[in-house]
C-alpha cells in the first residue's frame, strides 16, 4: 500500500511526489508536511479500528502514518509512545484548576519525547535503503536517534555541541553512535549536519528539516486523543456540569518548534479524516533566554528572528529554530499562545513535579512552568482542563536536578547524630 502522496512546502504551498525531495522545499526552503491520502484512510478506516488494536506504541497508528511498521515487534522501536498520562491533584488545586494532567514522554526507551521521531525516522531510512542516518542534537533527538539506529542495526552518527550534558553524551556513545563533539552552538552542529550529509550521502534527521520527524511525533496528539475519549466518558459519569467543558489545553516546551508542530499536526490529521470536532488548543513554553517563536508570535509575524540563546534548559536552547513557522501556527491557529518562563521558574518546577513523582528534565519542567505563568496571566482559567507534557527524563541533567533541591546532610553513623539532625 502507497503510504504517502508527497509532501508540501509550508511556506509556498508547492506539492511535491514522495521521490522528488528529501527534505526542505527547492524553492523556499520551507519546510515540508507529508500529505497522506485522507481519502482513502477514511474510506478504510474508522477510529474504532484503531482504539480497538491492542499494539502499545505509536506503531498503533499505522493507518496514519508515512512508513510501513519495521519487522520485529520486540525491539525499541516498538516500545517508543503509547506513554502514561497522570493526573496532578495537588498542583491542580494549587493553580485553582479543576482538571490538571500531565502526559510523561520520559517513560519512551530513551527517555525522552525525541524516540517517536526517530523511530519513523530510521524505519523511513531502511525503506529508502540508507545506511548512515545522521543527526544534529542538543542531546536527545541523537540519543533517540542512536538507541533506535542500534536496536535494527543501522549506522548513525550524531553531531552534539560539546556542552551537552554528560548523561546525554553517555546515552550516544553507549548505543554505539559514532559521537562527533563540536566545539560551537546547537545551531553550528546542525547546519555542520546539513552539509556532511550532503558531502558523504548520509541521510539527515536534523528535526524539522527532515519532514519525517514530526510524522513520528504527531503520534503523541493521537494518544492524546484516544486518553481524551476515555477521560471525557468518565467525566460524564461524575459530572455532567463538564458536559459543555471548554476544549482541552495542552502545554508543551518549545525549542526547534518541532514537538509543538508534530502535535498541531496530529490533531489537523484527526480533524481532516472528520474523527474530531474541533482542536484542543495549543500553548508553546520557552525558556526567556530562548525565546525566538515566542516574540514572533506575540509580534504578530511568522518571521523568526534568531536569538543567542541562554538556559539552564538545553534541550531548548536554540538560536534559530528550524520549525518556527508551523511552530508559531500550532499556537496561532489553535487559539493557543506563548508563554516564556525564567530559568529559576524552570528549576522550580522540577522540584514541584519532582513532589508528585515526576522526574523531568529542565526542558520538560519547562512546560509546567509555563502552566504557572500561563495561570497567572489568566491566559489559562480554572474550568480549562489542562495537560502538560513531560518531554524528557531528569536523569539526563542530574546536575540541573541538583539545583532544584537541597543538598542532603551527611551524618556520623550514629542513632544520636540523627536525632541531632532531626
Ligand atoms: C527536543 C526537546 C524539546 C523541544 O522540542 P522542539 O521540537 O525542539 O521544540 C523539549 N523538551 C525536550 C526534553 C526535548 O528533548
Ligand atoms: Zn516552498
Amino acid at each position: 500500500m502507497k503510504k504517502f502522496n508527497g509532501y508540501r512546502c509550508s511556506i509556498c504551498g508547492s506539492e511535491y511526489l514522495p521521490g522528488q525531495v528529501t527534505y526542505t522545499c527547492p524553492k523556499d526552503g520551507g519546510n515540508l508536511d507529508v500529505i497522506l491520502d485522507i481519502d482513502s484512510i477514511r474510506r478504510k478506516f474508522q477510529p474504532e479500528d484503531i482504539t480497538s488494536r491492542t499494539e502499545s506504541s505509536l506503531w498503533r497508528y499505522l493507518p496514519l502514518l508515512p512508513v510501513s511498521e519495521p519487522e520485529g515487534d520486540s525491539t525499541p522501536l516498538h516500545a517508543s509512545g503509547w506513554t502514561p498520562v497522570f493526573s496532578l491533584p495537588r498542583l491542580a488545586e494549587k493553580l485553582r484548576l479543576k482538571h490538571l494532567w500531565l502526559k510523561d514522554e520520559s517513560r519512551n526507551p530513551t527517555a525522552s519525547f525525541k524516540d517517536r521521531a526517530s523511530a519513523i525516522v530510521v524505519t523511513r531510512a531502511r525503506e529508502i535503503k540508507s545506511e548512515i542516518v545522521v543527526t544534529a542534537s542538543t542531546g536527545n533527538a541523537g540519543a533517540a536517534l542512536a538507541g533506535m539506529a542500534a536496536a535494527i542495526g543501522q549506522k548513525a552518527v550524531i553531531f552534539a555541541p560539546r556542552s551537552a550534558p554528560q548523561a546525554k553524551v553517555a546515552q550516544l556513545l553507549v548505543f554505539g553512535a559514532k559521537v562527533i563533539l563540536v566545539d560551537g552552538t546547537y545551531d553550528d552542529a546542525f547546519d555542520l549536519t546539513v552539509q556532511a550529509a550532503n558531502e558523504f550521502g548520509w541521510y539527515c534527521r536534523n528535526t524539522g528539516y527532515n519532514p519525517f520527524t514530526v510524522e513520528g511525533k504527531k503520534t503523541a496528539a493521537f494518544e492524546i486523543w484516544e486518553w481524551w475519549i476515555e477521560a471525557h466518558s468518565d467525566w460524564h459519569k461524575k459530572d455532567s456540569s463538564l458536559d459543555d467543558h471548554p476544549p482541552l489545553t495542552i502545554l508543551v516546551s518549545v525549542g526547534d518548534g518541532n514537538i509543538i508542530s508534530g502535535i498541531h499536526k496530529g490533531f489537523k490529521d484527526l480533524l481532516e479524516l472528520g474523527w474530531i470536532p474541533n482542536m484542543p488548543r495549543i500553548i508553546g513554553a520557552q525558556a526567556e533566554g530562548s525565546a525566538a517563536i515566542a516574540n514572533a508570535f506575540h509580534a504578530g509575524t511568522e518571521t523568526i528572528t534568531p536569538v543567542s540563546a541562554a538556559t539552564i534548559a538545553d534541550s531548548i536552547s536554540v538560536d534559530l529554530p528550524r520549525d518556527g513557522v508551523r511552530a508559531v501556527r500550532a499556537a496561532a491557529q489553535t487559539n493557543g499562545t506563548y508563554v516564556t518562563v525564567k530559568d529559576e521558574e524552570i528549576i522550580s518546577a522540577i522540584a514541584e513535579l519532582g513532589a508528585q513523582g515526576v522526574f523531568p528534565e529542565p526542558a520538560g519542567a519547562a512546560a509546567y512552568a509555563g502552566l504557572v505563568k500561563a495561570a497567572s496571566l489568566g491566559v489559562v482559567g480554572g474550568d480549562d482542563p489542562v495537560l502538560v507534557i513531560n518531554t524528557g527524563s531528569g536523569l539526563k541533567d542530574v546536575r540541573a536536578a541538583l539545583q532544584a533541591v537541597q543538598s542532603a546532610p551527611i551524618i556520623e553513623p550514629t542513632l544520636e547524630a540523627v536525632k541531632k539532625l532531626l
